[in-house]
């Protein structure tokens, strides 16, 4: 027969080692199960022995049944702290863990490049003019030499919301509101803005652009103070070996008129098929500033002279970046954009 001590010691081994709840119903099972645990058995046979030894023998196989039952249950409330602190560890949410970090995007390439165009005439002290999207009719037209009737008026095809209001055609008005407002030359501005004209969306046009134009109005100028203002522009956003050239042109509201082209970046004035073989790349227009336009503006012709220039940033940005499709800049993929 076993030692009611021994059997404690035992089974308090037993139950500290035990692993999990599992392990834990097998020591229970071995020592306190009602007919063949080993504690019941000892119990059991206790009506055999002589009443002297019977009592003592009692007292001390029910105070091993105790102390087993004691060790189970803080056992089991061991175990149980253990499997919390490990969910704890694994599944529970950490409102104070950093979130994953946010995607951080850039500016748009359009944006970009008017900033860049923004920053190398500001340094030559021309001043940034904005104006109305929505203009009137004599902003937009007949300020600008491009009377009611005038054939030109169909290369300004327009979004109107009433004979005189309209979605401005370019930034030109601009310089109108800019001579009326600055009053006393000499002026030197750029007017960098969104336009709108009637195009069915294409690889080289949409129905809304950006534009800048400048305007210099002084004493004495010429084409050539244009031209060199124009080059150093030109060789500031797209390098100094870049050239460029004016060819004879006609618009309403300059005088003389010429289209300006920048020498092909690709092939260098060579030919390619980006330049479609000519070695130079259409920008925009540019001229002196017409008479008429001048005193529209309120800048008397006889005292001061200018020129002015429009380019599209779309344009200078495909010229920049080679690329040949505009819609590009105004659609989501991030295939593209990410690429500047
Ligand atoms: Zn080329």
């Amino acid at each position: 027969m076993s030692d009611p001590s021994a059997l404690t010691t035992e089974a308090l081994a037993a139950i500290a080692q035990a692993p999990g709840e599992d392990a834990l119903a097998k020591v229970e099972l071995e020592y306190l199960g009602r007919k063949s645990g080993r504690v019941s058995r000892l119990l059991a046979n206790i009506g055999q022995l002589p009443p002297a030894e019977k009592a003592a023998l009692g007292k001390a196989a029910n105070e091993a049944k105790r102390a087993i039952e004691a060790a189970l249950a803080a056992r089991r409330a061991e175990l149980e702290q253990a499997r919390l602190a490990d969910l704890a560890e694994t599944e529970a949410i950490d409102v104070t863990f950093p979130g994953p970090p946010l995607g951080r995007g850039h500016i748009h390439v359009l944006t970009q490049v008017r900033r860049q165009i923004e920053t190398v005439l500001e340094s030559l002290g021309y001043q940034v003019e904005l104006g109305p999207e929505v203009e009137t009719e004599w902003y937009n037209f007949e300020a600008l030499n491009i009377t009611a009737g005038h054939p030109a008026r169909e290369n300004w095809d327009s979004f109107y919301f009433s004979p005189e209001l309209l979605l401005r055609a370019h930034t030109s008005p601009v310089q109108i509101r800019a001579m009326q407002r600055i009053k006393e030359p000499p002026i030197y501005i750029i007017t960098p803005g969104r336009c709108y004209r009637r195009d069915a969306p294409e690889a080289t046009r949409l129905p809304y652009f950006s534009q800048v134009e400048g305007l210099a109005v002084d004493r004495g100028m010429t084409v050539g103070d244009m031209k060199g203002t124009l080059l150093y522009m030109i060789q500031s956003l797209y390098g100094a070996d870049r050239k460029v050239r004016v060819r004879p042109s006609y618009f309403p509201f300059t005088e003389p008129s010429f289209e300006f082209d920048v020498s092909c970046g690709i092939c260098g004035g060579m030919g390619c098929k980006s330049c479609r073989h000519k070695g130079w790349l259409e920008v925009g227009g540019c001229g002196m500033v017409h008479p008429q336009v001048l005193r529209n503006g309120g800048i008397d012709p006889s005292q001061w002279n200018g020129y002015a220039w429009g380019f599209g940033i779309e344009r200078m940005a495909m010229l920049k970046h080679d690329v040949d499709d505009i819609r590009l800049f105004y659609e989501p993929d991030l295939r593209f954009l990410e690429q500047f």
